[in-house]
């Protein structure tokens, strides 16, 4: 789950971040009424939505009188905002914040993410802030530092000084480097983050470290335990598709192509996407209905996949073990009875009740291609959606 960046830099005070004061606004007038609370000189109205790139695409502007916040405040809230990370459909934006404006001498980089590979939390750091981070990894890796922190002992002195020296700070601003390590460790843990990045980190004219930028992202597994942070959730910042599956505790996730597909098992799914793109398509989503799928999740899983306008075609790929091919093919048939069926449907089914289950289809006189395999059921999808 992702919060904006005025509920992350909140998050991270809390633990002792150092961030510039600031409020959200909701219209033009409690964005002026931020702004007088704030008292100035310099603003900075920025638009709030889940994605970065903001200042690129006119989501961030300085504003030097309270005339300028409301004028920047009407042309922002509302807009459609489109930066490199919100596709090219952008996303609306519904809320600001106002922040009071920081004198910046450098803009340095900074994050903490979960490192697979080593089990441990890992820390990135880069004196090169404020640009987008995967150019500065391919342009120039070695202004990228990494190292990562040993559950077991957690944050250690060395682990402060090896950041500062990454960062290029001495004096007191390494010292204010080597107390933010830790308390952005302890917010990443004790709240379950998955992501925390901060870009850019600055330096002011004033020499004080500030968190001018804040991307979070919480561990959903561990959300049960932080209602205060579920609080935070934005539904509207996230794919009403998405939203749907999550009350059926449906694995699912919408992308860009053209054929649907509902697999069971999150390894299958995966093959399914890989062996469609093989065909010559594009997947639509991935969907997981998981092993022991009800009748009710799976027509739940197939109206979600109908209720895209960009799928052309659906493949239909069980693997039953746990999973009963009758519960499926029960489950889509009850789904297309519901809401028809205005694509080429194609379904292949092993395992488990295998007959059975091709018994029902059959007699549901649905109008279904079977597959007998993986290969047969992807070629069948994409030659049944190019003929169509
Ligand atoms: P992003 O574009 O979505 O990553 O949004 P950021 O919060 O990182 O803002 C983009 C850029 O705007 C920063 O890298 C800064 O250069 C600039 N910016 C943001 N806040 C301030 C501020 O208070 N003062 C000044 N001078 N520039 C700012
Ligand atoms: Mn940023």
């Amino acid at each position: 789950m992702n919060i904006h960046e005025h509920q992350a830099k909140a998050v991270l005070a809390k633990y002792g971040a150092p961030v510039p004061r600031g409020d959200a606004a909701f219209s033009v007038d409690e964005a002026v009424t931020a702004a007088e609370k704030l008292g100035g000189p310099v603003w900075v109205v920025k638009a709030q939505i889940h994605a970065g790139g903001r200042g690129k695409g006119g989501g961030v502007k300085l504003a030097r009188s309270i005339e300028e916040v409301r004028a920047e405040a009407q042309r922002m809230l509302g807009m459609t905002l489109v930066t490199h990370q919100t596709g090219p459909h952008g996303r609306v934006v519904r809320r600001l914040y106002i922040e009071e404006g920081a004198n910046i001498a450098k803009e340095l980089y900074l994050s903490l993410l979960v490192d697979r590979e080593t089990s441990r939390v890992a820390v990135v750091a880069s004196t090169e802030g404020g640009m987008d981070i995967e150019e500065v990894a391919h342009s120039t890796p070695e202004k990228i530092v990494t190292f990562s922190i040993d559950p077991a002992t957690g944050v250690w002195p060395h682990h402060g000084a090896a950041l500062a020296k990454a960062l290029n700070l001495t004096g007191d601003a390494a010292k204010q480097a080597r107390s933010l390590l830790p308390a952005l460790y302890k917010a990443f843990v004790s709240e379950d983050m998955s992501l925390l990045e901060i870009n850019p980190l600055i330096v002011t004219g004033e020499g004080k470290l500030v968190v001018l930028d804040a991307k979070v992202g919480f561990d959903d597994n561990a959300l049960y335990r932080h209602p205060d942070i579920v609080a935070l959730r934005d539904l509207t910042e996230e794919d009403p598709k998405e939203i749907e599956a999550s009350k059926h505790e449906l694995s699912y996730i919408a992308l860009d192509g053209e054929i649907g597909c509902m697999v069971n098992g999150a390894g299958l799914a995966m093959a399914t996407m890989d062996i469609i793109k093989l065909y010559g398509a594009e997947p639509a989503n991935f969907l997981d209905v998981g092993g022991g799928a009800s009748k009710e999740k799976v027509t739940a899983a197939f109206k979600i996949i109908t209720a895209d306008p960009k799928v052309k075609g659906i493949l239909v790929n069980i693997f039953g073990g746990i999973m009963r091919c009758d519960i499926i093919a029960e489950g889509v048939v009850e789904a297309v009875r519901e809401t028809g069926l205005k694509v080429p449907l194609v379904v292949r089914l092993e395992g488990t009740n295998v007959e059975l289950g091709k018994q029902v289809i059959e007699q549901s006189g649905l109008n279904v291609i079977a597959a007998n395999d993986l290969a047969d059921g992807a070629e069948k999808i994409v030659k049944a959606v190019r003929s169509a």
